[in-house]
């Protein structure tokens, strides 16, 4: 069912989202009953008070799961039962997408057709794919003479933590807790303090799926108190982060300093979108390229933000950027018709505006965009040419809706250039030439690469990044169990 913009302003006033916390099967104030406000960045508007967690109320949390853990309600519940109940959360989500979308519209300024899209689709898609997995799963038993039997078992590693980023929160959320419930661990998940509604609200639906108390634990707050507190936690098994750099950095010193608990990393990017000599510029590779720069306004871990486009079709491709770039619609993220919602924040806003002065000040030529005089904390998209390697919008990442096109002169020169950051998250290649393809494939230094296209693949395919984009972790995939199973031998002797 689709509604109109008036019929979603009107769905968005009849919520009453909740900011407790969701801690061992109820939702709970912070045990000194701080609060911190969450915003709607698109009006300003305060969309409520959440529990402001701390040490005192991420060591409730981690009690509860462990507690869980160990009971076995779920962490050795018969696979098909974990199945199950599995199934029903993504039933669930499907039956709340709309509400999901809304709360998740309002707390990011995500426009609601991407909140639909991710919600109604993605999300479910995750709990479903990994409960179908749980009865599918199996070990290994190692080649052995007759007196042994050898057998390599996968058990859950305990109480996983995860640290969510607010730029596609419930997606993020469904990324650690879908495999880390289907594993059979305990959670307790930290959303971003800009936009932990939705998180929130899914884990009373996950309760409600017949998911028990104390296995998955939502604790909002700050990257300093309850991020903090899962990093350092004694009783706290493994981490899953996604987030950037240099807060990944600080999970790793956590875990030196306390348990050593595994730690996942899925961090920033600055990825490139290669569009070689013999590729036909034509609409379908521009809606890549737009997409690749301003989909959910540039606020995108895997973002293509440096355009390597071959010389002879610099002209060309940028002429047919800031034709598709002219037709985005900016506005009201509840307006189904909007294409590009707000900034996360108003710092985050002027992070974005310096970057884009970088670039006139490094003699970069803007070629659309620029612009910040909308309400609220809009940017429109915008498109640098003459970018050079060595301009600061081309090395680091911004994280909004600035692209840079960089013209090269061969294959080899478009690699170099690629290759050349200390990022490795994702890249795109244009070609019409198969040897090329694969060749320039295999050479990326990059969790994914994608050809004649921008994607990220999809549940089935691992997701992260090479280099500091990330650690060896995968989220997606098969290989996202991996971050929440430990492996043992069982050696018989007969
Ligand atoms: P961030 O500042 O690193 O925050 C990520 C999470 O870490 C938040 O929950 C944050 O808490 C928490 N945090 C911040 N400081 C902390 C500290 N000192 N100790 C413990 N936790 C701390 O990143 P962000 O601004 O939310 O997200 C943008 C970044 O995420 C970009 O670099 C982007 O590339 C990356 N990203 C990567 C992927 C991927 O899969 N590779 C996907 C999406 C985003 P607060 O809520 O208090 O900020
Ligand atoms: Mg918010």
């Amino acid at each position: 069912m689709t509604f109109s913009h008036a019929e979603f302003q009107t769905l968005a006033h009849g919520l009453t989202p909740t900011g407790q916390a969701f801690i061992d099967g109820a939702y709970r104030d912070a045990l000194d009953d701080e609060t911190f406000e969450t915003t709607n960045p698109a009006t300003g508007e305060i969309l409520v008070n959440v529990a402001h967690c701390k040490l005192a109320d991420v060591d409730r949390a981690v009690a509860a799961a462990r507690r869980a853990f160990n009971e076995g309600s779920w962490s050795r519940a018969e696979p098909e039962h974990r199945k199950d109940v599995l199934l029903k959360v993504a039933a669930l989500v499907r039956e709340h997408t709309h509400e999901l979308a809304l709360l998740e519209s309002l707390d990011t300024g995500k426009t609601i057709t991407d909140c639909l899209h991710e919600i109604g689709t993605e999300v479910p898609n995750f709990f479903q794919w990994y409960a179908e997995l749980i009865d599918k799963t199996f070990g290994k038993v190692a080649a052995t003479g007759p007196s042994a039997l050898g057998l390599v078992v996968q058990e859950p590693i305990g109480v996983a933590g995860a640290i969510l980023p607010w730029n596609f929160p419930l997606l993020m959320a469904a990324f650690k807790i879908a495999p880390a419930l289907a594993s059979g661990c305990s959670a307790v998940v930290k959303p971003a303090e800009q936009t932990p509604l939705s998180t929130l609200r899914l884990a009373e639906l996950i309760h409600q799926a017949g998911v028990p108390d104390g296995v998955l634990n939502v604790v909002p707050g700050f990257g300093h108190t309850a991020g903090q507190a899962i990093g350092l936690h004694g009783d706290i098994d493994t981490v899953s982060f996604t987030g950037s750099t240099e807060v990944g950095r600080m999970f790793l010193r956590y875990a030196g300093d306390s348990n050593l608990k595994a730690v996942g990393l899925e961090l920033g990017g600055k990825s490139p979108f290669i569009v070689l000599d013999d590729a036909a510029i034509n609409d379908e590779l521009i809606d890549h390229a737009a997409m690749a720069a301003f989909w959910n306004g540039g606020q995108n871990c895997s973002a293509n933000m440096r355009q390597l486009i071959a010389a002879p079709l610099v002209e060309e491709f940028t002429g047919r950027i800031v034709e598709r770039v002219k037709s985005f619609k900016l506005g009201d993220p509840l307006d189904p018709a909007t294409e590009i919602g707000s900034m996360i924040t108003k710092d985050h806003k002027t992070m974005v505006m310096d970057y884009i002065q970088s670039g006139l000040d490094d003699g970069a030529k803007m070629v659309i965009g620029g612009n910040s005089d909308l309400p609220g904390f809009f940017i429109e998209p915008t498109v640098f040419q003459n970018v050079t390697p060595n301009m600061k919008i081309a090395r680091e990442e911004i994280f909004g809706p600035v692209l840079g096109i960089m013209p090269v002169q061969s294959s080899e020169e478009a690699l170099a250039v690629a290759c050349d950051t200390e990022y490795g998250l994702h890249a795109s290649v244009f070609t019409r030439d198969i040897d090329r393809a694969i060749h320039m494939a295999r050479a990326l230094p990059c969790g994914t690469v994608s050809v004649n296209g921008y994607s990220e693949g999809d549940i089935k395919t691992p997701f992260g990044g090479y280099k500091q984009s990330g650690s060896l972790a995968r989220d997606m995939g098969i290989e996202a169990l991996s971050q929440y199973m430990q492996t043992k031998t069982i050696w018989i002797c007969s």
